[in-house]
């Protein structure tokens, strides 16, 4: 089954990337069922996964961050807590969690209070490249936050904010080099050119992701703050969750193919791009900048 969803709560939906999916499950986790949540949080530059307990630190989690994340021992301590039977949710990259299910399978622990969500992924760019943007677009500022998905102008059309300890940068996600670069696909690690983890080809509940044109294909499920797509694989773990987000989101049936087609990221890697990401930067804003003057020209002459 594939589902659009969207958290009724717009605080929910301010600090998610899409339609706030993650957030409920996380809250279904640790209030309904006591258990624990694994995530990536960002803290300055590091990315990196860790544990949480609480509620007021699902908040840690939440957000795309597009930087590959460190695993560190997430996987020891998830498999401490199942066998402490304790209910997780396990969130990350679709290589993540097929890592985290091979582990626990060659390590005999049982999965059944272990619930998955893997997301749509497109690729992601390494530590390397991100320090190197860091250091070359802020040197001599600390960073103090970091929002790869800030909803500025709104959800589709999103910015990346960089709060500094000199300022607060915010640039449209297709005029910063970094953001830009990894949309099109050009800093991505070299092992996402060739990923394998695509389609059917998951050890995860859920995948979670943007339901990328969902105003045209169903308005009616359209949210301008986020609208999420869920494929779900493992039907019976699911249904337990499903009762939750009936309640806190609005949440609709789609249809797969339908759902799915303006995603591709779903079911094939991304191509390695043959060009030179500068020169296509350049041109691109060449061309922004001739259009502007011959706006302006256009405007001058009917005056
Ligand atoms: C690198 C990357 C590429 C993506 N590519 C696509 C795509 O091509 N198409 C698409 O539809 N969606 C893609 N997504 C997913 C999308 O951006 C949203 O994360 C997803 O829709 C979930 O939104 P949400 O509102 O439910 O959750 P949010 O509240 O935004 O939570 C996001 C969850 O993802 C986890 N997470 C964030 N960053 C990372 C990371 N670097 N590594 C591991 N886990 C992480 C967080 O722990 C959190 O649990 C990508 C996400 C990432 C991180
Ligand atoms: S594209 Fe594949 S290998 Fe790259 S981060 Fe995503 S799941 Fe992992």
């Amino acid at each position: 089954m594939v589902y659009s969803l969207s958290a009724k709560s717009k605080r929910i939906l301010k600090n998610s990337s899409s339609g706030g999916a993650f957030y409920l499950v996380a809250k279904y986790y640790i209030k309904i069922l006591s258990g624990v949540v694994y995530g990536a949080t960002c803290e300055g530059v590091d990315v990196y996964h860790k544990r949480i307990d609480s509620l007021r630190q699902i908040k840690e989690l939440q957000k795309s961050k597009y930087v590959k994340s460190e695993l560190r021992n997430v996987f020891f301590e998830v498999k401490s807590d199942l066998e402490n039977d304790k209910y997780v949710l396990f969130v990350g990259l679709p290589c993540q969690v097929f890592s985290l299910s091979k582990y626990l399978e060659i390590q005999n622990i049982s999965n059944e209070k272990l619930f998955c969500i893997d997301l749509i992924c497109h690729g992601v760019p390494n530590k390397k490249t991100f320090n190197e943007y860091i250091e070359k677009k802020f040197p001599n500022e600390i960073i103090k936050k970091i929002d790869f998905r800030y909803k500025n102008p709104f959800w589709q059309e999103y910015s990346i904010y960089i709060k500094t300890n000199k300022r607060n940068y915010i640039n449209y996600k297709f005029n910063d080099e970094y953001l830009a670069s990894f949309l099109k696909g050009y800093n991505l690690d070299d092992v996402c050119y060739n990923c394998k983890f695509k389609g059917d080809n998951r050890k995860s509940t859920i995948t979670i992701g943007d339901f990328w044109r969902v105003k045209s294909l169903y308005p009616k499920f359209y949210n301008n703050r986020g609208t999420s797509l869920i494929v779900v694989h493992d039907e019976e773990k699911f249904r337990k969750v499903l009762d939750y987000f009936c309640r806190h989101a609005e949440i609709h049936a789609v249809d797969f193919e339908k759902a799915l087609k303006p995603n591709p990221s779903y079911f094939y890697a991304n191509k390695k791009p043959t060009d030179n990401f500068d020169i296509v930067l350049k041109d691109r804003n060449t061309n922004f900048k001739q259009k502007i003057k011959s706006i302006i020209k256009f405007i001058f002459k009917r005056l």
